[in-house]
């Protein structure tokens, strides 16, 4: 019997690419449907996260027009990852896996089969792994890149160039929803949770319309996050650089007090001066990044949910009520 295969888009402002994207959709889950790949009962699930514009109402007209779609809206803009978690807990309720994908299908809607595929051959979890960058300004490419290898040696499990386009199995979305971090960085925490995992590759292309959500501001604090959640290597690394200083001032005290008895001490002006500078900085910036775990643990012990589902478009057969 094949599995059912539900979809989980994250949408925020895509009036623009929602009617094409739901189009190519449809025409992909027919095929499957035909082809015997997927049920029958497999959906597919936009969630709108607090959007401004029209998104929700082309989501609703959607719904009505074909029982393929069903959506769930939350309650005000909760960003990406919070987005694709309530997809992802709600439709894990009801399907045998689960595909993420962003709502522009920037990302190769193809790569679908070969997910499937390794899926049936015994995968809970299948990374989708963009082949080339051609497709990103220059900026965005390698700070991507950077950022990839910035998490790695700070000990975070993240795949390069996997961003949230993947296929989960009913049990490893089971096992997701044990996790209860507020701070939420799917990439890291997928691999964290472990089972069988395989990867599959695919092409990105341009966006058809409308603007990447992406801002640049969104998009270092995502790293930061990332970053943050993870690994405590800043920590660690500040008090690696805590003792590097302290080896150095024992040097320059050393050399001062040999000055001092040999008679050499000049004004030293430029020296005093430097290292007030550096010295500040370094204290700032050590400061900077403890705030950034206390800020996390702060938000951590709130334990305050990670978003409210506003209004869900759902046919339930057996209780017959959307
Ligand atoms: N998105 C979201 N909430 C946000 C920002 C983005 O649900 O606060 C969705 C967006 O609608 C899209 C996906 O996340 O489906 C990826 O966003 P986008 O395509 O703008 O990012 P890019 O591809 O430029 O990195
Ligand atoms: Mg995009």
């Amino acid at each position: 019997m094949s599995s059912i295969l539900y979809l989980v888009l994250p949408c925020y402002n895509e009036e623009a690419v929602l009617p094409d994207t739901a189009a190519a959709l449809e025409r992909k889950y027919h095929t499957l449907m035909e082809q015997g790949k997927i049920s029958r009962e497999s959906k597919i699930m936009f969630v709108n996260d607090g959007s401004g514009d029209r998104t929700w109402s082309i989501i609703t007209e959607l719904f009505h027009k074909n029982p393929l779609f069903c959506g769930i809206s939350l309650s005000r803009n909760r960003g990406h990852q919070n987005a694709v978690l309530a997809g992802l807990m709600t439709a894990g309720k009801k399907a045998d896996a689960v595909i993420s994908l962003d709502a522009d299908l920037q990302q190769d809607m193809d790569a679908i089969d070969l997910m499937l595929e390794k899926f049936e051959h015994g995968c809970d979890v299948v990374y989708g792994v963009r082949n080339a960058r051609d497709t990103d300004s220059f900026i965005k490419k390698n700070t991507a890149l950077g950022f990839y290898k910035l998490m790695q040696f700070m000990g975070c499990e993240v795949i390069t160039n996997h961003a949230d386009y993947r296929l989960l199995s009913r049990r490893v979305i089971e096992s997701l929803s044990e996790y209860e971090e507020v701070n939420l960085f799917l990439r890291g925490l997928i691999p964290a949770i472990g089972y069988p995992s395989d990867i599959v590759y695919f092409d990105v292309r341009e966006r058809q319309a409308g603007e990447s959500k992406y801002t640049m501001k969104k998009m270092i604090s995502f790293a930061v996050d990332g970053i943050t959640s993870f690994s405590i290597k800043p920590l660690q690394m500040i008090t690696l650089l805590g003792f590097l200083m302290l080896f150095v001032s024992v040097i320059m005290v050393i050399t001062t007090v040999v000055d001092y008895y040999t008679g050499r001490t000049v004004p030293g002006w430029a020296s005093s001066y430097c290292s007030t500078w550096f010295i500040g900085s370094v204290q700032l910036l050590s400061l900077g990044i403890i705030g950034e775990y206390i800020g996390k643990i702060y938000m951590e012990t709130k334990h305050r949910p990670k978003y409210h589902i506003e209004s869900c478009l759902w046919r339930e057969k057996e209780e017959g009520k959307e």
